[in-house]
């Protein structure tokens, strides 16, 4: 789709035009991903990072949050519940934390391999190349790492690099993808100082990148962050200002749905906070066909706090589920089987398509 036509639709205020879009968004998910939900479950294993994100709660110099790492153990029965949910996949995420070392992981991840039938997705952070080979001969099948924003000078801003590092995600991204890992990228809407031409040719990036599941949700400001302060945000004209609002989400869905109609697409818990009653249901409705339920321990869960008042934090895992599933059943769709794998990774690897 061409630049304008994208900022044509992140501007597009006319609720005639926007049924349009969800209704051909909507299309496209079942023409190419089908009906079914996958639930992943989501193991938020460390909060512990070494990074200064000027956006997330968990970066290094928040010295206020209590920070935590699980236990290898613990990890293990985290994805044994997913099993007993009946979910396919367990995703391993945590802040970019180096006392997650890559033999701790590689053997956490084989563990996992050969006593479930799951599928394993990791999102670690920026890692080194051996690292996410090792981790990937041990066995691990996808990898989430968003690249936030398109723009370069607002990401240098908000990304600051690792000391004598790069701080650029998308040559990782290359290399995620020629280990043969299914990869997952996206950004987060309404950063300050994102205009709506930025996050247009963000979603032309997702196109050209190829994705196989591409995750958005809207930016959540938390106070013990450098965005937070008026005087850290750029400057930007606030009529080309995206803002970080449920509907706009909305929007970056459907059109992710419209460039990439294979990509696995979650209907983000970021999404959920905005509107915990039917974010995640207008989601799936608009493009999304994937949801995460947190199956982090429960005396973890409010210290993973990327930003505040997140979703489902009190709730224990069980229930987590079983809501979700209800929720997926009132709208008419089935919940997916199996592991849940992009359409758009099985056949660019020549693979029989999976049941969709
Ligand atoms: N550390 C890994 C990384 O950075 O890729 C994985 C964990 S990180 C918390 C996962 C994602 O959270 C980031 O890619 C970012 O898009 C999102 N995130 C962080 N802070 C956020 C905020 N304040 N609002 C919304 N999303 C946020
Ligand atoms: Fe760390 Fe990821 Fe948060 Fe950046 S976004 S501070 S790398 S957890």
């Amino acid at each position: 789709m061409k630049l304008d036509q994208l900022v044509a639709w992140l501007r597009e205020t006319q609720a005639e035009r926007l049924t349009q879009l969800w209704h051909i968004a909507d299309r496209t998910r079942r023409r190419h991903v089908g009906d079914d939900v996958h639930l992943r479950g989501l193991v938020e294993l460390s909060n512990r990072c070494v990074r200064q994100c000027a956006y997330c709660g968990l970066r290094a110099q928040n010295a206020r949050l209590q920070r935590y790492r699980m236990s290898a153990e613990a990890v293990v029965q985290s994805a044994w519940d997913a099993v007993a949910h009946g979910y396919g996949t367990v995703v391993l995420q945590a802040g970019e934390d180096p006392g997650l070392d890559a033999g701790w992981v590689a053997q956490t991840v084989r563990r996992i391999k050969s006593e479930t039938p799951l599928a394993v997705t990791l999102s670690l952070g920026e890692r080194e190349e051996h690292e996410l080979a090792g981790w990937r001969e041990a066995g691990a099948d996808r990898y989430l790492l968003r690249f936030e924003t398109s723009n370069r000078r607002l990401y240098q801003r908000i990304h600051p690099p690792r000391p004598g590092g790069d701080a650029d995600r998308f040559p990782l991204l290359q290399t995620l993808r020629r280990l043969g890992y299914e990869v997952g990228s996206g950004v987060m809407i309404g950063i300050p100082g994102q205009t709506y031409e930025d996050l247009a040719r963000d979603v032309q990036r997702f196109a050209e990148l190829d994705l196989d599941m591409i995750g958005v949700g809207p930016y959540l400001c938390h106070p013990e962050t450098p965005l937070a302060d008026p005087r850290f945000r750029p400057e930007t004209d606030s009529r080309d200002q995206v803002p970080g609002d449920e509907l706009t989400t909305y929007k970056v869905i459907a059109l992710s749905r419209l460039v990439c109609p294979r990509a696995n697409i979650p209907g983000t818990t970021a999404l959920a906070t905005l509107n915990p009653a039917t974010g995640r249901e207008l989601g799936l409705r608009r493009g999304a066909n994937v949801v995460m339920v947190n199956l982090t321990p429960p005396r973890y869960r409010a210290l993973y706090e990327i930003y505040p008042d997140k979703v489902c934090v009190h709730e224990h895992p069980a229930a987590c589920g079983a809501c979700m599933e209800d929720r997926i059943r009132l709208l008419g769709r089935g919940l997916g089987s199996g592991r849940g794998d992009s359409p758009n990774y099985t056949a660019r690897r020549g693979e029989p398509a999976g049941r969709i």
